[in-house]
């Protein structure tokens, strides 16, 4: 965990905006704060030494405009690449829709060396480690928040929000403080957020896109409306 101390008996090294705060900003690799996900962290490190298997830091442009919140990494997705949706399915359809309308440039390749850089645009999720089954405990993803509160914090230029999933988008709205009754989920919702718009998609998981819960064009369709809005 990041932390900047301070001391009574030395003030001068104390940084303004800091001063007298415990600073939480991004989870150590070894963050023990949820028994369950650190344990399950463990166990996939000795299966799989050569896999990142810690949480996994936001991806993109601090200064970008927009941010996407996933919900958890993936085992053989970022929890094996270190890079947010690099690996496994879901990144082949958000990069795909990400380099269409312009929030990316290069080539996704699956693999955090790919050279993929992100245009206006930074990629987290609402918990930071990978989840048996993908599904992450009420407990954990309430204790992973203060991540995500200091990803959305560390924006200066956020504008615009995509909440892949219900559960993304609860612990989104938790963050930014507005209430669940005031922006029920729903795929292609807008809601507003102070200076802000938070929009909803259905997750792109390859469960939800093989059920045609989601399409690719529905999708799209969520990514056209942001470069509308923000152009
Ligand atoms: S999910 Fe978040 S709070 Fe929980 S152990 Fe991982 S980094 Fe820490």
């Amino acid at each position: 965990m990041t932390t900047i101390s301070t001391t009574k008996d030395n003030p001068a090294r104390i940084p303004p905006l800091a001063a007298g705060a415990l600073l939480r900003t991004e989870p150590d690799r070894n963050c023990p704060l949820c028994p369950r996900l650190a344990a399950f962290r463990e166990a996939a490190r000795l299966r799989e030494p050569e896999w990142y298997n810690a949480p996994v830091r936001p991806f993109g442009d601090p200064d970008g405009r927009l941010l996407i919140v996933g919900l958890a990494p993936g085992m053989q997705g970022a929890n094996r690449t270190g890079r947010p949706f690099t690996g496994d399915y879901a990144g082949d359809l958000l990069y795909a829709t990400l380099l269409e309308y312009g929030f990316a440039k290069g080539k996704y390749q699956a693999r955090p060396d790919d050279g993929l850089k992100l245009v206006d645009c930074r990629i987290g999720n609402a918990v930071h480690c990978v989840p048996p089954q993908n599904k992450p405990l009420p407990l954990e993803i309430n204790t992973c928040r203060p991540f995500l509160s200091a990803i959305i914090e560390s924006m200066p230029n956020l504008r615009a929000i995509v909440a892949l999933g219900r559960i993304a988008h609860d612990s989104t709205l938790k963050a930014l403080g507005i209430r669940g009754s005031a922006a029920p989920f729903g795929h292609g919702a807008i809601h507003p957020a102070g200076a802000r718009k938070l929009y909803d998609s259905y997750h792109c998981s390859r469960y939800n896109t093989n059920t045609r819960v989601l399409t690719p064009e529905m999708f799209r369709n969520v990514f056209a409306k942001i470069r509308a809005d923000l152009d």
